[in-house]
């Protein structure tokens, strides 16, 4: 049985106060696994990968909201523009405006998070405050008289975030602490493509500490599939 009933069970009941939405994050997890969490109510499945993406999109029943959660290449948002309900690792103005492009050519608006790096590692992905502020001013707090132009095929939910890989829960917290600040200050922040109600953080080993500090999306994976086994190199 892979996926794991119980684990989602207990989870919805503890998000149900909180408002949370919880995506089962299904990486190399084959399609099997994710249609048995389809039929028992999952809507919502993040992947890392696009051409996994791509595959399990065209097998899978067309009411499920795919969250593309893994560091995209511009050369790939092709891929994915067509269906895909949100992007949330957008961590570089190439690639917003690729991503808009794409939305344009598909005659759609493209759900986006902007991701900000948080944790201590250098590997993480993401802005970092100041250059998410330069960002923000540059295509979203724009002038109405340049509104025309820029980036309709867009539209910017919320932000994302990753804690460090590590077992102190003091360095998460301060973590998701600071990333709920920055986003508490660029919710003050309104335009047509830019609005922040969502705040994506939280991962199966951290998700407490993250709902704790505010998040109200949390990307689950191995609490509901399993672990997963990474093929050798
Ligand atoms: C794999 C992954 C997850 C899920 O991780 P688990 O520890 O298995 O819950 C969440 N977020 C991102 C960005 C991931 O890459």
């Amino acid at each position: 049985m892979p996926f794991k009933k119980e684990a989602y069970d207990s989870l919805q009941q503890e998000l149900i106060k909180s408002n949370t939405t919880l995506v089962a994050v299904s990486k190399m997890k084959p399609i099997e696994d994710l249609l048995e969490g389809y039929q028992y109510g999952v809507r919502d499945f993040g992947e890392n990968y696009v051409q996994e993406l791509v595959d399990k999109y065209e097998a899978l029943p067309k009411d499920i909201r795919w969250h593309f959660i893994g560091h995209l290449q511009s050369n790939k948002v092709k891929y994915i523009a067509p269906f895909v309900h949100l992007i949330h690792g957008v961590d570089s103005e190439k690639l917003l405006v690729e991503i808009n492009k794409q939305g344009e050519k598909n005659n759609r608006i493209i759900n986006c998070l902007l991701q900000v790096h948080i944790a201590s590692e250098e590997t993480k992905f993401g802005f970092g405050e100041a250059e998410l502020s330069l960002l923000i001013e540059k295509f979203f707090q724009h002038k109405q008289s340049n509104n025309d132009r820029l980036l309709k095929h867009i539209h910017i939910m919320g932000l994302m975030g990753m804690g460090s890989l590590t077992d102190n829960p003091q360095i998460i917290d301060n973590e998701f602490k600071s990333l709920k600040r920055i986003f508490d200050t660029c919710q003050s922040i309104e335009s047509e493509n830019f609005s922040l109600t969502k705040l994506s953080m939280g991962m199966s080993g951290d998700y407490k500490i993250a709902i704790s500090n505010g998040s109200n999306m949390i990307r689950i994976g191995s609490m509901l599939f399993g672990e997963r086994t990474y093929p050798s190199k």
